[in-house]
């Protein structure tokens, strides 16, 4: 079997790095091959609280007005008893089961059965078929761009419904949000045992597999790179983009909707968490062939780190914001909400620019112009497992000469503004700036030690010439 040969021959590489003194050698730039402690407690440490850690939040809204202090004060001082909240919690329903089968399910046709067609009017869009980056076994995977028109056609029908149809109501995520966090789950679960099975008995590609010999670490960053069913359902696309993304902007409008029903109003605060969020949403559709060169696509296995954190971990918690103003219904000053609105439009702009930038001069190979000048960069090279020698360009120019992630500090700007937007009384919806903060520094760190096994010395030179990570002369 290709995959139990391709961890036969990951142990003996494993054995001969150990032996040769080297943790990276020829072709093996991706995903560690070996797993230290600290990693592996973070792993446990991950798979045994993070479905806790959400579970936490949305209870604390749902029986607490979400406080994140009052829950454990309660337990703290005997006035409640787990079992007294657990009780209080919405179990699974048919119907919530029924919503969610239907949801995945219409995602999975838009995907499989509808070519883009959004890429033949909408000018400057990329769209259809496109490519993805050469993966370490040498691989390039071909992909359907039609996320734009999933987003697009799930819209359409969501305002139908919401203003004629009436075949639901538009607050029915908010009213089923506990019982569909269990269908989340079982999905998220699913996906990623099914995932770690398909890299042992039928991957796609048995030499982009990665078997560190650990069963956690190998369950939670994943064996296969690019598993797929058929020719076109790519999972990493799937799961990513369409349960999780397409989602959350419909979640933010049943947050508003609720928000309607309850106050008679929709607050100026949800109305900014709609409008800027939504734009972060639009915008990763919109440039969705981007995203195919983007760390997820390019870098990540996938596992439980991907399938279960795209069903459950982003639509729950990159949305909380909208979720507090439902029993929070903030109404803003006019300059509060001006501030918040700038803050969020230029980190939306430093973000965008920033990964355009880096977008443009990979697509011309350096024959572009940036901020009106030729860019200037670093030539490197790296090779495959196959001992292919391949070359590349490292940009030192635009917002890549001011830090090495400038883009991350745009969507940090982004994201705090989302937060702000919620004005100051409880923590709860600052969760994401925390979290993305954490998310994006432990990134940026993974992915300058994985580019310095690619790169090697030109690694080094490049760390030179921009010194700085997220923010330039501190970080
Ligand atoms: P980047 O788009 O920054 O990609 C990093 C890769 O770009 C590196 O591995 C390297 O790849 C290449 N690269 C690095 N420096 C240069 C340079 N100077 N010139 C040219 N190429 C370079 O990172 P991500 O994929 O992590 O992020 C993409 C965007 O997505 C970011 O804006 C980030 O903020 C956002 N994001 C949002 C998340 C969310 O949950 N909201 C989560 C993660 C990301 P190579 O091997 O090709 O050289």
């Amino acid at each position: 079997m290709a995959a139990r040969q391709e961890k036969k021959l990951a142990e003996e590489r494993n054995h001969q790095n150990m032996q040769n003194g080297t943790k990276a050698s020829q072709g093996q730039w991706g995903r560690a091959w070996e797993v230290d402690w600290f990693s592996l407690a973070s792993i446990l440490f991950l798979l045994v609280f993070a479905p806790l850690i959400v579970y936490y939040f949305i209870m604390s809204c749902a029986q607490y007005q979400c406080s994140l202090t009052d829950p454990l004060l309660d337990l703290l001082r005997g006035n409640k008893h787990l079992s007294d909240i657990w009780d209080r919690t919405p179990m699974l329903t048919s119907g919530a089961a029924g919503i969610y089968f239907l949801w995945v399910t219409f995602q999975v046709f838009l995907y499989m059965s509808i070519p883009d067609f959004c890429h033949k009017f909408l000018p400057g869009y990329v769209g259809g078929v496109q490519e993805g980056a050469v993966t370490p076994a040498g691989v390039v995977n071909k992909y359907e761009i039609n996320g734009l028109q999933a987003w697009i056609i799930t819209h359409v029908l969501w305002f139908a419904n919401a203003s004629f149809l009436h075949f639901f109501s538009p607050t029915i995520i908010f009213d089923n949000w506990i019982p569909l966090l269990w269908c989340a789950n079982i999905l998220g679960y699913a996906v990623s045992t099914f995932a770690m099975i398909k890299g042992y008995f039928f991957p796609t590609n048995a030499k982009d597999c990665k078997f560190t010999g650990n069963f956690f670490y190998d369950y939670m960053m994943g064996i296969e790179f690019n598993p797929r069913i058929g020719k076109w359902f790519d999972f990493k696309l799937f799961f990513n983009g369409r349960p999780g993304i397409v989602a959350w902007t419909l979640i933010n409008l049943s947050f508003a909707a609720k928000q309607q029903e309850l106050y008679g109003e929709v607050t100026n605060s949800m109305i900014l968490v709609n409008v800027l969020q939504g734009i972060y949403v639009l915008d990763f559709f919109w440039n969705e062939a981007w995203y195919l060169k983007t760390i997820d696509i390019c870098h990540d296995h996938f596992g439980w780190y991907l399938g279960w954190g795209d069903c459950v971990w982003l639509p729950y918690l990159y949305t909380l914001q909208g979720l507090y103003l439902v029993y929070h219904p903030v109404q803003l000053s006019t300059a509060h909400a001006l501030g918040v609105l700038l803050l969020g439009l230029l980190g939306y702009y430093i973000f965008r620019a920033t990964n355009h930038q880096k977008d443009l001069f990979r697509r011309t190979n350096g024959n572009c112009r940036i901020w009106g000048r030729r860019p200037e960069y670093i030539e490197c090279s790296y090779t495959s497992v196959d001992g292919a020698r391949y070359y590349s360009k490292l940009m030192t120019s635009g917002f890549w000469g001011w830090a090495r992630h400038f883009n991350y500090t745009g969507d940090l700007m982004g994201s705090l503004a989302y937060c702000l937007a919620c004005g100051f009384e409880h923590i709860l919806p600052y969760f994401y700036i925390i979290y993305m903060s954490i998310l994006l520094t432990h990134r940026c760190l993974r992915d300058e030690h994985r580019c310095s096994s690619k790169y090697g010395k030109d690694w080094k030179r490049y760390t030179a010439a921009v010194p700085y990570r997220l923010l330039p002369g501190i970080f």
